[in-house]
């Protein structure tokens, strides 16, 4: 069966099915009115026998034949006198005093009712009421005939109409299979099934699977630009080391020049190295190999030595750290080296796009469930519609400012905050500052 689509076998089943219950019903019908007939044709019997008693007594003519009954007479001998006779009828039947019998004589059947009565004259007659059940036969004869004509028609009827309903219901089934099997064929993640928002069970799975493709292409584009936006940002410092190398192998007689370019490839080696290590953490989050080290960590000394550690880079830009804390306790559970790794980053930020003579206010304090670092600069700010987009990889909202850092740095502190079960947010106003604020559940 398995060669047939499912319409057809749908089709079939219910064609079969409803052959089966028509039939029965047309059955049941048959037999029905056949009990029926034969109940009202007795009772018939017995009444026509009654009436032509009744003319009799009354001395008046009565019919030989009435209602499909034939009225015999026999006298008390059981002679048979006058009346009408059904065809093969067995004239001698024996009788039986008001009560209606049931005769089968070759291949026909006769419903029989005899009656005694004395007539005026002091004669004794019997009277014989015969009814033929070809009669009932006959009629049930057409309703079969009739259901056998109307079964073919109703199932037919019922098999094209089904035939459709099914294709129908059936049709987002084929914009599935035939979005599915395109995708397969031109490798085209970007199409779509588009059937219009429905609530059935098939338009739901369609609109599932819409959904579904369109997180997979996502993903997949991102797997692309990150392998792009890697590779370019590895090709410029690969591109400088060559050429200074080039350079000093072919020029490198002056010791000074030589120490100059031996810096430059140094600082373009070790941003080199930076980008690794960083592609390495994401490669590892990226696989489910990211494992936190937990520890009781003391996060009011740590941001106080992180604020000393920046302050010299802050002091070039003549930018002042200040830290506020309000923390409950002063140890926390977190991952040191990762916590510090993403506060790290934050503060090298603010001092990165912070303004010269400006400042950095760093907070900590519980909110519910949450110890708090908020960092708080008043410095060039980020435009309102590029503020989510901060946190994708690479992202740069001044791609020609020439930090060391690659983009890399906001999506590596909300993976870390996300580790710890935390989140993050971001405030911001261009040209007046920007305040980060990192929520890390208290383990
Ligand atoms: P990077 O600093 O290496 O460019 P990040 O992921 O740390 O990468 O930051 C992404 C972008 O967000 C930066 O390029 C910068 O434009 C913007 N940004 C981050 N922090 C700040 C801030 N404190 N003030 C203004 N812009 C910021």
């Amino acid at each position: 069966m398995s060669f047939l689509n499912i319409k057809t076998k749908l089709t079939l089943w219910y064609t079969f099915f409803m052959v089966v219950l028509v039939g029965g019903i047309l059955g049941i019908l048959v037999e029905f009115t056949d009990m029926t007939l034969l109940t009202n044709q007795k009772s018939q019997l017995v009444e026509v026998v009654e009436d032509v008693i009744e003319d009799i007594e009354e001395g008046d003519d009565f019919d030989n034949f009435d209602d499909g009954v034939y009225i015999l007479l026999y006298n008390e001998n059981g002679e048979y006198l006058t009346g009408s006779l059904p065809f093969n009828f067995p004239i001698e039947y024996p009788f039986k005093l008001g009560q209606v019998q049931e005769i089968k004589e070759k291949d026909r059947g006769f419903y029989i009712y005899d009656k005694k009565i004395i007539t005026e004259g002091g004669e004794k007659i019997w009277i014989r009421g015969v009814f033929s059940d070809i009669q009932i036969n006959q009629l049930t004869q057409t309703i079969v005939t009739g259901a056998f004509l109307i079964l073919p028609i109703l199932v037919i009827l019922s098999t094209v109409i089904g035939y459709f309903i099914t294709k129908k219901a059936f049709l987002p089934v084929k914009k599935i299979q035939e979005t599915a099997q395109n995708i397969t064929e031109s490798n085209e993640l970007s199409l779509r099934i588009g059937l219009p928002k429905g609530r059935d069970e098939i338009t739901k799975l369609a609109n599932t699977i819409d959904e579904m493709l369109e997180r997979l292409d996502k993903s997949f584009q991102k797997e692309k630009q990150f392998t792009s936006d890697a590779s370019h940002e590895l090709r410029t410092p690969v591109t400088v080391i060559l050429a200074e190398s080039e350079y000093i192998l072919k020029h490198g007689e002056d010791m000074e020049e030589v120490r100059e370019s031996m810096e430059i490839i140094n600082r373009q080696a070790e941003k080199i190295s930076g980008l690794i290590n960083q592609l390495l953490f994401f490669s590892r989050a990226d696989r489910g190999d990211l494992k936190l080290k937990l520890e009781n960590v003391n996060i009011v000394k740590t941001i106080e030595e992180l604020k000393n550690d920046n302050s010299i880079e802050a002091e070039k830009r003549n930018i002042t750290i200040t830290c506020e804390n309000n923390l409950k306790n002063y140890e926390y559970i977190v991952d040191k080296i990762m916590f510090i790794r993403a506060i790290q980053n934050i503060i090298q930020n603010a001092i990165n796009y912070g303004k010269e003579n400006g400042k950095i206010e760093i907070e900590s304090f519980e909110k519910s469930e949450y110890f708090v670092i908020k960092v708080k600069d008043d410095g060039i700010g980020i435009a309102e519609e590029n503020l989510q987009k901060i946190w994708d990889r690479f992202y740069q909202v001044d791609e020609s400012r020439t930090t060391k850092s690659m983009g890399l740095g906001l999506s590596m502190v909300k993976l870390i905050v996300e580790k710890h079960e935390g989140y993050v947010e971001v405030e911001s106003e261009l040209g007046k500052g920007t305040v980060f604020t990192l929520y890390f559940k208290k383990l």
